[in-house]
């Protein structure tokens, strides 16, 4: 289509026409300026490189044999110092040989004399239909390559073997390269940021079966301040779906970073100075109950009682806002240690029963046997199950039981968290990981929560490399799955 739409394109092309028979020159003078083209002739080779060396052509058509210097003479100094002229030989007795031998050396096409108008006006167009899609190819090239030097976010392209074949100016930039030009040199040259250099690796180790994006997160120190950006990798696909090598665009995040730290030191200060006061207000509640500051009435009683619970409520909702910014400001998870989870789920269990058993609510462990450790946060992953059978029991009927599972699948553990509960409606399950989420319905309306819990549970997995997913049905149950790495992985 592109091609069809560059040759109906009106032509200003210029054609050098070099014969030594001027009855060949004036004939195809006279067919292509009929077209439009503009047409100069020589009468020899020498005249005919004269001139190619004085203007431009865009086609010339040039006799074979030619007294002096020959078509061939032309066509070679042609090829090797106009690269956008085509040329098209002229051969005069047809002979098969010397139109191959031309095309070998470059020619783009050959007419054999004598021929038609027509014949000449076919070749003609043909070279022309190849020139605009040549010029329309530069054309788009570079408009591509002014749109991503222009573009903020920084992009590098490599090829297989790892050298660079484009990196734009933000690129250069953000990586802090100031050096000379970086087209066709290793990335390893360049760059000697690890992450991006490991990035590249893994990419370019891709197959078919395994293409995907891969992501992470950069810091670098520029003037004595931090800058983020985020990294994406991905493998650069030809049409048929093979590898073709790298891009790599780099996005600052450092703004975005920054707001989020200023949200979490809100939060943790805030958090902070409730908490002081409602554990006082706690305790002189207490001294009131305990009748120690005079006499309560069975009616006050009940009063403070309630009044009790709901600060106790509140206290839970400011725990768990301290969890979840002080995960993430990234103050989890770095004292990791080797976890064995067999252990940690039978303390689970115990600590749970007796919660469970007010409800008459069995918990049930299915523990696959020699499990391999995890690498982890004792307290954090405590604090995963912990979330999770709590859920599983508050959101049970009674007389109901609840099974923890656990079993190795791959490099991962695959922990379930199973009740028959009241399950979670389909719209819902996309939101329950999300802070302050809480289904609302008549079953659930008057079970206390923050809905706090389960998007602490994610972002502790997630600092784990590990995964969380639930399957639920109302009126069924639900279950939770995490996966978190082996330490032998
Ligand atoms: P919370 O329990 O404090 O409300 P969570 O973040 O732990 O907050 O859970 C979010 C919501 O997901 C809950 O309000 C509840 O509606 C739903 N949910 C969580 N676990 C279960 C479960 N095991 N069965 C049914 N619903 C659940």
């Amino acid at each position: 289509m592109e091609l069809l739409e560059s040759v109906n394109r009106p032509s200003s092309a210029t054609i050098l026409v070099i014969d030594d028979e001027a009855r060949i020159r004036d004939a195809c003078t006279i067919v292509l300026s009929d077209r439009g083209f503009t047409v100069a002739s020589a009468a020899d080779g020498e005249e005919g490189l004269a001139m190619i060396r004085n203007e431009h052509f865009d086609i010339v058509l040039v006799d074979l044999m030619m007294p002096t210097i020959s078509g061939f003479d032309v066509l070679s100094e042609v090829r090797k110092n106009h690269p956008d002229t085509v040329v098209i030989v002229i051969t005069g007795y047809a002979t098969l040989e010397h139109s191959i031998e031309a095309m070998k050396k470059g020619a783009f096409d050959f007419i054999p004399k004598p021929f038609t108008p027509d014949q000449l006006r076919a070749v003609v167009d043909k070279s022309l239909q190849y020139t605009n899609a040549l010029q329309d190819i530069a054309e788009s090239r570079s408009r591509l390559r002014v749109m991503v030097n222009r573009l903020t976010e920084g992009v590098l392209t490599t090829d297989m073997n790892k050298r660079i074949v484009q990196a734009n100016p933000a690129f250069l930039h953000m990586i802090g390269y100031h050096g000379e030009d970086v087209i066709g040199r290793s990335v390893s040259d360049v760059i000697d940021n690890e992450t991006i250099l490991e990035a590249i690796d893994q990419t370019l180790a891709m197959t078919s079966a395994t293409f995907a994006e891969i992501t992470n997160e950069l810091t670098f120190s520029d003037n004595g301040g931090e800058k983020y950006y985020s990294n994406r990798c991905s493998p650069f696909l030809s049409n048929a779906g093979t590898n073709l090598g790298t891009i790599t665009v780099l996005h600052d995040i450092t703004a975005l970073k920054k707001i989020d730290q200023m949200k979490t030191d809100f939060v943790s200060m805030v958090s902070h100075e409730i908490r002081s006061p409602m554990n006082s207000l706690l305790m002189q509640l207490k001294i009131i109950r305990d009748g120690l500051a005079g006499e309560v009435t069975e009616k006050q009683q009940e009063i403070l009682d309630r009044a009790s619970e709901k600060i106790l409520n509140l206290n839970n909702l400011v725990t768990e806002l301290l969890d979840l910014s002080r995960i993430e400001s990234g103050l989890i998870s770095h004292e990791k240690e080797m976890v064995d989870i067999t252990q940690l789920l039978k303390d689970q269990q115990k600590f749970h029963t007796p919660y469970a058993d007010k409800n008459n609510i069995t918990i049930h462990l299915e523990i696959a046997e020699n499990l391999p450790p995890i690498l982890a946060n004792q307290q954090n992953i405590e604090e995963v199950f912990s979330n999770l059978i709590t859920n599983a029991i508050k959101y049970s009927p009674k007389n109901t039981s609840i099974k923890i599972g656990a079993v190795v699948e791959n490099e991962y553990l695959k922990i379930n968290v199973t009740d028959s509960g009241f399950g979670i409606a389909e719209e819902d399950l996309k939101n329950i990981f999300n802070r302050f989420y809480r289904v609302k319905n008549a079953t659930t309306r008057n079970i206390q929560g923050t809905g706090l819990g389960l998007a602490i549970v994610k972002s502790i997995v997630e600092s784990h490399h590990g995964s969380i997913r639930v399957e639920s049905k109302p009126g069924d149950g639900s279950t939770f799955t995490v996966k978190l790495p082996t330490a032998l992985a």
